[in-house]
């Protein structure tokens, strides 16, 4: 494998510069420490090049171009990998970032959504015609690696995860091929994109299909960190209709003004609510959030649906230190509730989080088999993540997510989350895609077999299946 060390040979890097419209940083250009760099600052990587690709063409080309020259290759979309993994030491990142087109066509109630968009350009695009679909609840993190690895959020009850509104995808193969891929062309290929990761080609676009969702009763509302608030938040969710949602997050009180003083800083839990039904009926839900538990502060209010995805984005700017670990509960035992209670009293940051996403409705709609995403049957997919300014304290924070994550596992799912595995997780692959894994080898040894998309929670594809 060629590196930093081993410089790139000239004729070849000068045909890439031929054919990409985009353009290429290397190595001494001044944005280059700007180009190099990915959200989660835990991971300080130098890449031979970065390709900013203007287009699938110029994407196509840095494919050709990585595999040709045996070149390690980091996709980048959003940024927001916890693993780093959207940069790499020594090899070429292909950057989707300026590939932010989308088309929405309001009759057929569909979006095309270039691969580089964030959810910030999806649900700004999609409002202005009363309509979005199941995107991430920070702003900023990307379509691409959300959706390939599954995508919880506020409407996923409701109608499923990012990659159940997949209608279709153009993806760019290991050979360096465009291919459109949906149920009827390349269905393994769809299948596979749908919860597998980047693990079988770049996708340059995604036709995602819209839902009427305009403005909602959103917001943040917060209660002391207790048991009962939790058994609470877990009636909550399975008495509601669908329309309703609400993560809960177990984090530190924020210094914001509806938060009384004295719970500044201290551990609580959050449940940032999303109601898309009628708003008559918002009265009968507001009553719902009192019975949780006693209110410290409310802030929930009507608001455009894509106000309830950016309440997080000013406590979690790029350049943060993460960690995290992802986990499935079935159903939120009371066992799995004293764990919260007791590990979250320790959360070590005001961005620091554990936060409950309900993943069931519409997502169990969908059949264990019918995409790469593998946890039809769990009720809320949980992330541990902490965030902190310095190294230093997000290392000290590691050991904390360890065993708390331990202390968790007899009570969840085998297995977790692959958009919310850490660097250290390689060896969950196989049980974070349970029944659906050999199938995914199958398909990479066909579609990648020399496993140049390998920065990703990699299905290797000579692994035995
Ligand atoms: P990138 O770092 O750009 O990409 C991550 C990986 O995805 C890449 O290594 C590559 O393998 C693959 N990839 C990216 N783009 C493409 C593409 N176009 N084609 C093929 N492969 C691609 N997850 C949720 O489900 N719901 C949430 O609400 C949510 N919130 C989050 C909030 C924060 C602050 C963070 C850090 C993460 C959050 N996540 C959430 C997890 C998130 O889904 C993953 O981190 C995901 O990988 C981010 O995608 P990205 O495109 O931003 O990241």
């Amino acid at each position: 494998m060629t590196t930093l060390t081993t410089p790139l040979d000239d004729a070849p890097l000068g045909r890439l510069r031929g054919a990409v419209r985009g353009d290429i940083v290397e190595r001494g250009d001044p944005d280059y420490d700007e180009a190099r760099r990915v959200y989660n600052a835990m991971h300080d990587k130098y890449p031979a090049l970065v390709v900013r690709a203007a287009d699938a063409s110029d994407a196509m080309a840095t494919v050709d171009f990585a595999r040709e020259q045996d070149l390690l290759l980091a996709v980048r979309g959003g940024n927001h990998s916890f693993s780093g993994q959207g940069s790499c030491d020594g090899g070429i990142v292909l950057d989707l970032g300026r590939m932010r087109g989308i088309r929405v066509d309001p009759e057929a109630r569909t979006a095309v959504v270039q691969g580089g968009c964030t959810w910030a350009d999806v649900n700004h695009a999609t409002h202005a015609y009363g309509l979005a679909t199941t995107g991430g609840v920070v702003s900023s993190t990307g379509v691409g690696g959300l959706t390939t690895g599954g995508g919880m959020g506020h409407l996923a009850r409701r109608h499923g995860l990012a990659c159940d509104n997949v209608l279709a995808a153009d993806l760019v193969t290991a050979d360096g091929r465009a291919v459109t891929c949906d149920e009827e062309r390349h269905p393994d290929l769809f299948w596979a994109i749908r919860g597998g990761g980047g693990n079988v080609g770049v996708v340059t676009a995604f036709e995602y299909r819209l839902h009427p969702v305009d403005d909602v009763l959103g917001g943040p509302v917060f209660y002391p960190l207790d048991a009962d608030v939790l058994r609470g938040y877990r009636e909550l969710i399975a008495g509601s209709s669908e329309d309703f949602s609400a993560l809960l997050v177990i984090t530190l009180g924020p210094p914001v003004p509806f938060l009384p003083e004295r719970w500044h800083g201290r551990p609580l839990c959050g449940l940032v609510v999303c109601w898309t039904g009628r708003p008559e009926e918002d009265r009968r839900i507001r009553a719902r959030l009192d019975e949780v538990g006693p209110v410290l502060g409310s802030a929930v209010a009507r608001v455009p649906y894509p106000v309830t995805n950016t309440l997080f984005d000013e406590m979690l700017p790029a350049g943060l230190h993460h960690y995290g670990k992802g986990h499935f509960s079935p159903d939120l035992s009371d066992q799995a509730i004293d764990v919260h209670v007791s590990y979250g009293a320790m959360t070590p940051s005001l961005q620091s989080a554990t936060v409950f996403f309900p993943i069931d409705g519409a997502c169990h709609r969908v059949g264990q088999k019918e995409t790469a995403f593998a946890y039809r049957d769990a009720a809320f997919s949980v992330a541990v993540s902490p965030a902190l300014t310095t190294r230093a304290a997000c290392e000290a924070a590691v050991g904390w997510v360890r065993d708390y994550s331990a202390a968790l596992a007899p009570h969840c799912l085998q297995g977790g989350y692959v958009n919310f595995m850490d660097h250290d997780d390689a060896g969950r692959v196989r049980a974070n895609y349970r029944q659906n894994y050999a199938r995914l080898a199958a398909i990479k040894r066909r579609h990648d077999p020399g496993n140049l998309f390998r920065l990703n929670h990699n299905v290797a594809p000579d692994a035995m299946s």
